[in-house]
């Protein structure tokens, strides 16, 4: 499982997808890369290889702007090479992706007959041709169509140089992150690349798309109606920074005084049964039945002696 993380607001968006990019490196990839509207057009940098090295490659005038998309690729389709890494692009839009698209040779066949030229042998790559063969200037049109056509599991995170300030989430089996700051907004597979920015987060349900730009985040459903869709909000009022790797983050959902958590299953599992067992936790939420996330909750006191066990378990096995 590998990682994706998106900007979009005042400061430059470089540093951050970075950033994120190296929080997210705990999932295990092969190849990392980014892509950033420099005001004229979007600048892609990927490497196999690791976020340091994407780092290295980077010289202090690449991919100067405010608005970009970040990537750590887990190969699937296609070896892990720099041609075969994400961002892809086609013509004016970049993306990156999570997941498989199960149909792409179908639809690569058919792009194909059309005279488009692959450059990569990703499954990924043919995501980025159907939507600028359906971009007719409204990007949002072009993702329903293309989503309304790929078969498999997606995070999708779009930009596009015509609309230069606006990102684009979608997902199907794959995890999504949406982080709303104040003069900014972002997007993430994982929480642990955003907690840094934004403690405001919401996580997007199957079949959504979201439209963020650094005044807001609009999400949809797949018919592209907004109404129909759920917030679900989380504050987050306590984050422990442990390690980078994969530390447990804290939400307060301010409804009925919950106290959330949202970790790791498969490091934090153990810790979780033991606190429910204790009634310290009542409720476990496995949030994406494809990730390995979970999300506890618990109430009052009884939580906080299980947030600090949490802690206290975390910081044993960070050593
Ligand atoms: N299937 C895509 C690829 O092989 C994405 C893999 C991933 O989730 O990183 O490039």
């Amino acid at each position: 499982m590998c990682g994706i993380v998106g900007y979009t607001g005042g400061q430059q968006a470089k540093g951050i997808l970075i950033d994120g990019l190296q929080h997210l490196e705990y999932r295990g990839y092969d190849s990392a890369g980014i892509a950033v509207f420099n005001g004229k057009e979007i600048e892609v940098v990927r490497r196999q290889g690791k976020v340091a090295e994407l780092v290295a490659a980077l010289g202090a005038d690449d991919c100067l702007g405010t608005c970009g998309i970040g990537h750590t690729r887990w190969a699937t389709h296609g070896a892990p090479s720099d041609v075969n890494s994400h961002p892809h692009c086609a013509a004016r839009v970049s993306l990156v992706h999570n997941g498989i698209i199960e149909n792409y040779m179908e639809i690569k066949e058919f792009l194909q007959e059309k005279g488009v030229v692959f450059h990569s042998d990703t499954d990924t790559e043919v995501v980025a041709q159907l939507l600028d063969y359906y971009y007719r200037g409204d990007i949002l049109d072009a993702v329903q169509k293309v989503l309304h056509r790929i078969e498999g599991s997606y995070g999708l995170g779009i930009i596009c140089s015509e609309h230069p300030e606006q990102l684009i989430a979608a997902r199907k089996d794959s995890p999504l992150v949406l982080g709303y700051g104040d003069g900014f907004n972002m997007m993430a597979s994982d929480v642990t690349a955003l907690i840094k920015y934004t403690r405001d987060v919401s996580y997007m349900e199957n079949g959504e798309i979201a439209v963020l730009t650094r005044q807001g985040i609009q999400v949809y459903n797949i018919l592209l109606d907004p109404g129909v869709c759920k917030q679900r909000y989380y504050k987050m009022t306590l984050s422990d920074y442990i390690t980078p790797d994969y530390p447990p983050t804290y939400h307060w959902y301010g409804k009925n005084d919950m106290t959330l958590m949202t970790m790791c299953w498969s490091a934090q599992g153990p810790v979780l049964e033991k606190a429910l067992a204790r009634n310290h936790v009542t409720h476990i939420y496995h949030v994406y039945d494809d990730a390995p996330h979970a999300v506890a909750a618990g109430k009052g006191t009884d939580a906080e002696g299980w947030l600090n066990e949490a802690v206290a378990f975390w910081e044993e096995q960070v050593g």
